[in-house]
C-alpha cells in the first residue's frame, strides 16, 4: 500500500471552518466528494492523526458527522452524546482534541427536533423526570430550556439554538485549557445548528477568531 502524502496541519480556525461548510454545501446538494476515505489514506493516517476540527454533536442518528461535512478518515475529532451535553468524559475529550491534537476548531453541533430538548421540554411541562441514566441528560439540557423560556422562547428550534449557544458558552467557561486557547487566538468554538429536512448546518454562535464571533 503507497500511503497518500498528508498535506500539512490546518492551524487556522477560519481555514478549518471554511473546509468543514464547504464540505457541509456539497452534502446539501447532493454532490459529495467523499474524500479522505481510501485505503491510501488510511495507511498515511496510520502512525498519527492531525485532524482539522473537534465535533461535539447530539448523538441523533441522522447527524453522522463525517458524511453530513463530507469528510473522512483522519479529519474529525468526533464527541457526541444525546443533546450534546457536556460532563467531564466529553470535555476531557475536547481538550483532548485541542491540546494533544491542536484542532483549531471545536463545533457544537446541534439540529432541529432533538429528542434530548423534547425529553426536557416535556419533564418540565409534566412536572416528571425520566428514570435511570436519562434523567442525567434531561437535568443538563434542562438550564437551557429555562433559559429559554424565560426569554419568552416558545418554538422548540428556537429553543435548540439556545441550547447550542449555551452549550459553546458552557465549553469555554468550564474548559481552562480551552478558554486560554481562545484567548490567544489559536482556536475557535463555533455553534452549529443542523436542519434535518435540507441537511444545512447554520452558524449560531461562536467565540474566537472567526467570523460572527461574540
Ligand atoms: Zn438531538
Amino acid at each position: 500500500m503507497i500511503p497518500t502524502p498528508i498535506s500539512d496541519p490546518i492551524s487556522d480556525p477560519r481555514e478549518a471552518l471554511r473546509m468543514l461548510m464547504e464540505g457541509n454545501a456539497r452534502f446539501v446538494a447532493s454532490n459529495p466528494e467523499h474524500p479522505n476515505q481510501d485505503a491510501g489514506r488510511r495507511a498515511a493516517l496510520a502512525p498519527a492523526q492531525r485532524p482539522f476540527a473537534v465535533l461535539f454533536g447530539c448523538s441523533d442518528s441522522r447527524l453522522a458527522a463525517e458524511i453530513i461535512f463530507d469528510q473522512g478518515l483522519g479529519d474529525l475529532f468526533v464527541v457526541r452524546t444525546a443533546g450534546h451535553v457536556t460532563g467531564a468524559e466529553a470535555l476531557g475529550s475536547i481538550e483532548y482534541g485541542v491540546s494533544v491534537l491542536e484542532c483549531p476548531l471545536v463545533v457544537v453541533l446541534g439540529h432541529d427536533s432533538c429528542g434530548a430538548v423534547a425529553a426536557a421540554l416535556d419533564s418540565l411541562e409534566q412536572g416528571q423526570l425520566p428514570g435511570g441514566f436519562v434523567r442525567d441528560v434531561v437535568e443538563r439540557v434542562t438550564p437551557s430550556v429555562l433559559s429559554a423560556k424565560a426569554a419568552g422562547i416558545e418554538d422548540r428550534d428556537a429553543i435548540v439554538d439556545v441550547h447550542i449557544r449555551q452549550t459553546v458558552d458552557l465549553l469555554v467557561e468550564r474548559s481552562q485549557a480551552l478558554a486560554s486557547k481562545v484567548a490567544e487566538g489559536k482556536v475557535a468554538v463555533v455553534g452549529l445548528s443542523y436542519r434535518l429536512l435540507d441537511g444545512q448546518a447554520r452558524q449560531v454562535a461562536a467565540h474566537g477568531p472567526v467570523d460572527g464571533a461574540a
